[in-house]
């Protein structure tokens, strides 16, 4: 049975980047060797890592003020090494609270210096974005632009006059953006990009060497960039199955080919959702987000009838974040319309059978 992948993260990935991705661990490009088995400073790693940094510049637009590196540690260690990088020592950042992820960076970045929160949903569950003004003498305004467990996505860049910095771990790559308003980016690449195991770093050079802090050698996005993300062994197989999505991306016709697709299957998914009278979704409908869509069963006591109805259709990953409880759909790039046109036409038979 074909199975619908709606799975938060580690997220789908495209079959056939799968399948070259399985090619190159048994034998890449006819070496005789796996990708996985050979010097990550040889000419075959050298050229996957050039064509990945190409493709994050290519598909962004980035111009030659951004680098562009893969490091480890997740999206979570950048919550520290941003304001390590970026916050004077004594100046202080501003930092929007919209969920899980944008908390748990201003707790980590308030290890390093003096946060400000501007605004937070915290205390309606993060149902909805705060409203804000962001402060002129700030280092800098942090953000996440999509919060992958509530479900609310920024509908646009925030407007601000000072350096902006992104966890764009799950939504990044989704749809047509103006990258040259940010100063920094980040994202771990298991949401929408490739495996776990490697976070894209984008940062301007500008913003770089001006804190006065002596930071640690694996902490300094300087020494990457100067060795480029090859200071000590990187992730070879995460840059790599990250590298052939990228390139599945730009074959197909880059961000407004996949933004035009991820706009249907929103629209499709919460218009059926809106027209069901089983279920309803959990955040304010002009913050949904187009990645990871929110929604509950008006009767929990149906939840069982609806879970198994979800494994007769081959419909995976659908249970919600422990934190929000019942059900999460994460649309992201691989997952084609036809899974969220599965999953919608279960919910309409659901309703048909129990309403
Ligand atoms: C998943 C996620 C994270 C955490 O990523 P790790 O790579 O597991 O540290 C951070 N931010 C956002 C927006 C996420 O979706």
């Amino acid at each position: 049975m074909k199975i619908h992948n709606f799975s938060a993260g580690p997220g789908i990935l495209p079959a056939e980047v799968l399948q070259e991705a399985a090619q190159g661990v048994l034998n890449y490009q006819n070496t005789g060797l796996s990708l996985i088995e050979m010097s990550h400073r040889g000419p075959e790693f050298v050229d996957v890592m050039d064509q990945a940094v190409a493709l994050v510049r290519e598909l962004l637009n980035l111009s030659d003020e951004y680098d562009v590196i893969f490091l480890q540690g997740g999206a979570s260690l950048q919550f520290y090494m941003a304001p390590l990088n970026l916050l004077s020592s004594n100046g202080y950042a501003a930092y929007l609270d919209t969920g899980t992820w944008a908390s748990n960076a201003i707790k980590e970045a308030k290890r390093v210096g003096k946060i400000e929160v501007i605004g937070s949903s915290k205390e309606k569950n993060y149902t909805y974005l705060p409203a804000y003004s962001v402060p002129s003498d700030a280092d800098y305004l942090h953000y996440t632009s999509n919060n992958t467990i509530y479900g609310t996505q920024f509908q646009s860049i925030p407007e601000c006059e000072i350096p902006l910095v992104c966890d764009m771990s799950s939504d990044i790559f989704s749809k047509p953006i103006d990258a040259s308003k940010f100063s920094m980016i980040y994202a771990g690449a298991q949401k929408n990009m490739g495996p776990a195991g490697t976070t894209l770093v984008i940062v301007k050079k500008e913003m770089l060497g001006k804190t006065g802090r002596s930071l640690p050698t694996m902490l300094d996005y300087s020494v990457h960039i100067d060795k480029e993300s090859m200071f000590n062994t990187p992730p070879v197989f995460p840059i790599y199955v990250s590298m052939l999505t990228l390139k599945w991306l730009k074959q197909n016709g880059g961000l407004p080919w996949i933004g035009e697709i991820n706009r249907q299957k929103r629209d499709c998914f919460y218009e059926a959702l809106d027209a069901n009278p089983l279920f309803k979704g959990t955040v304010e409908p002009s913050v949904r987000s187009w990645m990871n869509a929110t929604f509950l069963l008006n009767d929990e006591r149906m939840e069982s009838a609806f879970e198994a109805l979800l494994n007769e259709r081959g419909i995976s990953g659908l249970k919600g974040h422990r934190s929000v409880g019942g059900y999460r759909a994460s649309m992201y790039n691989a997952l084609p319309l036809d899974s969220v046109k599965v999953l919608t036409q279960a919910m309409n038979d659901f309703a048909q059978q129990h309403g």
